[in-house]
């Protein structure tokens, strides 16, 4: 029996971050295990799955193609990338892909000319987000305090969970890895550390399928040689900054004196830079769903006309939109569904949407959106409150992808639109 001193320590905090590896294109592999170990990008274009199957009945129609076949589609059969124009970007590549110079966000006419030979696939987001949920129920089975940060990524307190401490959370990030892979066939890369910064950091030491454990003391020797930019936070324009002050890596950064970086940077900034560095981060894992709407409303203090006091509620409903555009922007979502909620004296309730065919997230576009519901709306009574609620939201990063996969309505050819 351990001495009651042992007991009665606080367990040390231990965090982990949880990547799923180049998981758009491994979904895809799923699908297409033929193209196991060759260069696949994903981007460019809307999946539309039955004009490859089309397109295959018709020019081989030797067998007829179903949904059940898409493992026997021939390898010659897939677009490649050879001689694509067009304006679409990489959301994913193959590891294999990557080792051509390819890489995420990068324009696909620039690929081309890297890696002719790649595969590319469009993006099919209901596919990426069915994967999503199911590597996300498995871990919350075994490690219930999961934080979401999109379709491939979370934090998951080990803390205390039975086992979160052994070989300092090596153990039960190895049993959540086996369950993911025995569970989808999909592999993710694992960092534990003592706080969210840091296992950032760590699940990116080992991919793809590694895990990386970094404890209080290996400050020094695994995080302080990292360049800046390593820090989750410090984006290209941070990092500019720091290096014209002669600043390169992570332990320079530790080495200046916190006042001095608050005066080059700003107090805030300073202050968190300071920390960072020296690996302190005490945000919690937060355990809180993806949104399905995000709105804002207010009761008046007297109920309001809408032609009488036109001028009070346009103010009122203006600050409406510019808070649920902040609450988006904060949060990184986009939506597409825009609608008003009013309730009158007499506490009737009435709602008005619209869904737009873009993606919108500023509030001077939720304004004409929401103007136009509420044109639609019955305006006699007094109104007690108002609301403005934007819905169908996809996060930013995903809306992106989905819009560069939008063909251009100039009519420049876009290859994967022929293709799929
Ligand atoms: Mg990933």
């Amino acid at each position: 029996m351990p001495p009651l001193s042992d007991r009665s320590a606080p367990p040390l905090r231990r965090i982990a971050h949880l990547d799923m590896d180049a998981f758009y294109a491994s979904v895809e592999l799923l699908r297409y295990p033929q193209l196991k170990g060759l260069p696949v990008v994903i981007g460019g274009g809307r999946r539309r799955e039955d004009d490859l199957l089309g397109r295959l009945n018709r020019e081989r129609p030797e067998r007829e193609w179903t949904a059940q076949d898409l493992h026997r589609i021939p390898l010659d059969f897939f677009p490649v990338l050879s001689g694509y124009t067009g304006r679409g970007v990489i959301t994913t590549a193959t590891y294999a892909a990557r080792q051509f110079g390819v890489g995420s966000a990068m324009g696909l006419m620039k690929a081309a000319k890297l890696c002719p030979q790649a595969i590319l696939l469009p993006v099919d987001f209901d596919q990426y987000r069915h994967y999503s949920r199911r590597f996300k129920a498995l871990i919350t089975e075994i490690a219930p305090l999961m934080e979401d940060r999109g379709v491939d990524e979370v934090y998951i307190d080990f803390t205390d969970v039975p086992g979160g401490q052994r070989e300092g959370g090596r153990v039960l990030a190895r049993l959540i890895q086996k369950s993911i892979f025995d569970d989808t066939g999909l592999t993710c890369s694992v960092g534990v550390a003592p706080n969210k910064l840091l296992a950032k950091m760590a699940s990116e030491f080992n991919k793809p399928n590694g895990i990386s454990i970094v404890r209080e003391d290996d400050l020094e020797s695994l995080i302080w040689p990292l360049a800046c930019r390593k820090i989750n936070g410090i984006g290209p324009k941070a990092d500019a900054r720091l290096k014209s002050q002669g600043i390169e890596t992570i332990g320079q950064l530790a080495a200046r004196d916190e006042q001095w970086l608050m005066d080059a940077f700003g107090e805030r900034t300073g202050a968190w830079l300071h920390a960072a560095s020296h690996g302190r981060d005490n945000r919690p894992v937060v355990t809180e769903s993806e949104p399905v709407s995000m709105s804002r409303e207010t009761t008046f203090d007297r109920d309001l006309h809408a032609v009488r006091d036109k001028a009070e509620l346009g103010a009122v409903f203006t600050k409406l939109c510019e808070q649920v555009a902040a609450d988006l922007q904060r949060k990184g979502y986009v939506g597409k569904t825009i609608g008003i909620k009013l309730r009158f004296d007499d506490f009737q309730i009435v709602t008005r949407d619209q869904t737009i065919d873009h993606y919108i997230a500023d509030a001077s576009a939720i304004r004409k959106a929401a103007g136009l519901c509420l044109k639609r709306a019955p305006l006699q009574k007094r109104l007690r409150l108002l609301g403005v609620r934007v819905g169908t939201l996809l996060t930013a990063e995903e809306a992106k992808a989905t819009a560069h996969a939008t063909p251009d309505p100039a009519g420049e050819t876009d290859l994967t639109g022929q293709l799929f």
